[in-house]
């Protein structure tokens, strides 16, 4: 099967041909019809994320189809369609799995990093922790619901109750969940990177109330503020932005240094916290309320053998929505 592989980071990914692997105990094998493009695939293919030691496929958004099932696995049946996240496997006995945080495991396994992704024509994955891709969404529109959308609605749930919500960086992740926050009758505000008039025009056409440059607060106090892009420098301007009370939630995985700034900023029960991976639950919750709001992705479609294109136009910022690869 053919697939994008990084011999390390630094490099260019390379297409390959690699043997299918036979899914094993539990696990599935899927024919992938969509993998998305997430950002965490930069800080991998980057070295911002430490390197493992052996080349890898990227890619944690896939959506396929069962093609092989192993030993035991009664989740999904040959021809199913299934989605396979960024968390592939968690030990489920630690006091994080034991507590509903198997999003904190420190021995969790991440797809497309410690295990070879959807950047790839198949794929092998645990089967407990793939999903059943609803009936709603076509193969393109429900890949990057399974990153950009589960990290954006892990990042917004514990703000879904602010009633003026920030959003810094106006990428995959925001894009959906913007069309959460409007669902749940919140008023959203973007930032985005001074001077970038397309992708502020991009947020207002997805019913943001106000869109402008990152570097200034907006037209009044936000209640809550969800930061996507990876710039350390944000946090205080969003601690700026929002009013007493407020939280600046840290969505993304890698980010910049943050630079000190006056305690005044977080006075006043300001809080700043971050959001980690994901759970099955969360990815169980976001799949029911999908199709009711409904989430639309705004989607760019790449051949599998253009990847190192399409990670160079996220880099760059060229992207309008998600990218998303097909073999
Ligand atoms: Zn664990
Ligand atoms: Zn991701």
């Amino acid at each position: 099967m053919r697939a994008m592989v990084l011999p390390r980071p630094g490099l260019p990914l390379e297409a390959r041909d690699l043997p299918a692997r036979d899914p094993g105990p539990g696990e599935i094998r899927l024919r992938v019809a969509a993998c998305g493009v997430c950002r965490t695939d930069l800080h991998v293919v980057d070295g911002e994320l430490p390197f493992l030691g052996r080349p890898v496929v990227p890619g944690h958004e896939i959506v396929g189809r069962v093609e092989a099932l192993g030993p035991g696995v009664d989740r999904f049946r040959t021809g199913d369609r299934a989605g396979v996240p960024w968390l592939a496997w968690t030990c489920g006995a630690c006091r994080f799995c034991r507590s509903g945080r198997e999003n904190l495991c420190a021995r969790a396994q991440f797809t497309g990093y410690h295990r070879d992704g959807g950047y790839a024509e198949t794929v092998v994955a645990d089967a407990r922790y793939a999903f059943p891709i609803p009936a709603a969404f076509a193969d393109d529109a429900a890949a990057p619901l399974l990153c950009a959308g589960l990290i954006g609605y892990r990042a917004w749930a514990p703000v879904r109750a602010a009633g003026r919500l920030g959003l810094y960086g106006f990428g995959a992740a925001a894009h959906l969940v913007v069309q959460l926050a409007r669902h749940a009758g919140q008023r959203v505000f973007a930032f985005t990177r001074p001077g970038d008039a397309e992708g502020q025009a991009f947020a207002r056409s997805l019913g943001v109330e106000w869109a402008g440059p990152s570097d200034e607060p907006g037209p009044e106090p936000l209640d809550a503020a969800i930061l996507f892009a990876p710039v350390g420098a944000l946090v205080p301007a969003a601690l700026r932005a929002v009013d007493a009370g407020g939280t600046v939630v840290c969505a993304g995985i890698h980010m910049s240094d943050i630079p000190s700034f006056p305690y005044a900023l977080l006075w006043r029960e300001r809080s700043v916290r971050s959001v980690a991976n994901l759970t099955r639950s969360d990815g169980e919750e976001l799949l029911a309320l999908a199709p009711a709001v409904p989430l639309r992705a705004e989607v760019v479609r790449y051949p599998l053998d253009r990847a190192n294109q399409a990670l160079a136009d996220l880099r760059a910022g060229r992207l309008r929505g998600a990218a998303v690869l097909f073999p």
